[in-house]
């Protein structure tokens, strides 16, 4: 990666592995930049990845919003048929005792995947538009540190339904609100995938710079 022509006018970056220090031009669509010195690659090229990733962050809004009104399972006992929504769901492990499960089930399905998506609605949307929210640097913080953990839902939820099925306590019905769950998985994914941090922050320091 060699330095551009106009190079003091673009944000220094460091290699995250080896601290050699950058200063990255926009890339061009698939391209890559890798760290002369190591060889890790600093950043990618994407094209339109802006409106990609707000394109599937909505489409995630929407699965959040019927994940959470649906129940995501139902459980057959004794003839008896109980729906859960994973608020009620949760609310169900709290009579049980179990506290750590339901409050990792809150946080981990409910409450991180939430941020993540306002998250990146309130920093993503404003930009597109050429203006930079005012809390930008604290919540884009907090829209990608959130995306990890609100991967582990989807995992503590199948952990749950194995616990009831290997207990045989009762036969477990999926739901609507299931379905939406794992949607709602797979548009983050595609969301993260789609996003270029470096390209976020950089339009970010413009903006910051020209105000
Ligand atoms: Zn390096």
């Amino acid at each position: 990666m060699h330095e551009p022509a106009n190079a003091d006018r673009l944000p220094l970056m460091a290699c995250h592995e080896c601290d050699h220090l950058y200063r990255l031009p926009n890339l061009a669509d698939r391209s890559l930049a890798r760290c002369q010195r190591c060889g890790t690659i600093l950043a990618r090229g994407m094209k339109n990845s802006l409106d990609k990733t707000l394109a599937y962050t909505l489409t995630a809004l929407v699965l959040f919003m019927i994940a959470n009104t649906y129940p995501i399972l139902g459980l057959k006992a004794a003839g008896q048929e109980q729906h859960y929504t994973l608020f009620s769901g949760a609310l169900v492990l709290v009579q049980y005792n179990l506290w750590e499960v339901s409050v990792t089930v809150f946080l981990t399905s409910i409450l991180f995947p939430l941020l993540h998506i306002l998250g990146l609605l309130y920093t993503l949307l404003p930009l597109r538009g050429a203006r930079l929210p005012r809390y930008f640097i604290p919540v884009f913080k907090v829209a990608l540190s959130t995306l990890p953990w609100s991967m582990v839902g989807v995992y503590m939820l199948g952990v749950l339904v194995s616990i009831v099925k290997l207990a045989d306590l009762a036969t477990v019905v999926p739901g609507l609100g299931l379905y939406a769950l794992v949607g709602l998985l797979l548009a983050s994914v595609a969301a993260a995938a789609s996003l270029d941090p470096l390209s976020i922050w950089q339009l970010a320091d413009r903006l910051r710079r020209e105000r």
